[in-house]
């Protein structure tokens, strides 16, 4: 049965970071298949620009759509509440059955806090977890595994045929081409009216100026006609 890859995230927007680590770790584990998985609630970071639900989930269709591999699932932005990644694998796992392999892509930054997460260590048995090894890692550069919670490093292999006979469970880490790209900086430099051109996929830098999502409140407001609130 080939492996189907599963990659969560918040997506504000998706970039060539993102696109990198799904291709090379589609190839590095012999991916059929990347869905991405956009979270719900992305609020609770307290930013000031965001994009909607709605807008993530048309710049992540915009940006997979010229790829057979990738995919895109919305079930975490129609979930009511907060939402889990645990409730998403553990459906996942159900639908799929419990011979299915999965595996959950994750950067290396993401997955050292993964004893955080809501039943973080229910959450290793519900897939494998391939870490992508970020350039722009430090914490990885000068601590390498050491750098996980201890609680994952007995799940740890080098042997990808030993991963893939189970269908979840495994850690394998996988080191990138690094690419210094992250979504805060998009941000940013939309709201500073400055171009995202080469961060992105073309189609989704054409949205993002369309419809002004990262522009600055102001400027926003003066885009759709309505007065801007007094400072
Ligand atoms: P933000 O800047 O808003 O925190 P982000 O660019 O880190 O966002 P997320 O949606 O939070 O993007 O990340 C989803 C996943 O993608 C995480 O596992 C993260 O480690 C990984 N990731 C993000 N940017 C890169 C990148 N440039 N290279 C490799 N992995 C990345």
């Amino acid at each position: 049965m080939s492996p189907i890859g599963l990659f969560g995230g918040t997506f504000d927007p998706v970039h060539f970071g993102h696109l990198r680590l799904a291709t090379e770790l589609a190839e590095a584990f012999r991916l059929e298949r990347v869905v991405f998985i956009p979270a719900g609630l992305p609020y609770h970071r307290g930013r000031s620009a965001h994009a909607s639900n709605e807008q993530r989930l048309t710049m992540l269709k915009l940006a997979v759509a010229r790829d057979p591999r990738l995919d895109v699932d919305d079930r975490e932005l129609k979930r009511e509440g907060e939402t889990y990644t645990y409730d998403t694998l553990a459906e996942i796992r159900a639908e799929r059955g419990p011979d299915a392999p999965l595996v959950f892509l994750i950067g290396s930054d993401a997955f050292a806090k993964i004893d955080t997460w809501h039943r973080g260590s229910e959450l290793l048995d519900l897939a494998h977890f391939a870490v992508a090894i970020r350039g722009d890692d430090e914490d990885w550069a000068s601590k390498g595994p050491g750098a996980f919670p201890r609680e994952v490093w007995p799940r740890i292999t080098l042997n990808l045929r030993e991963m893939l006979s189970a269908p979840s469970g495994k850690v394998m880490t996988f080191r990138m081409t690094p690419l210094a790209i992250s979504s805060t900086a998009i941000r940013e430099l939309s709201g500073e009216d400055r171009s995202i051109r080469y961060l992105t996929p073309e189609p989704v830098v054409e949205f993002v100026r369309a419809h002004r999502i990262y522009s600055s409140k102001r400027e926003a407001q003066a885009a759709s006609g309505s007065p801007a609130p007094h400072a």
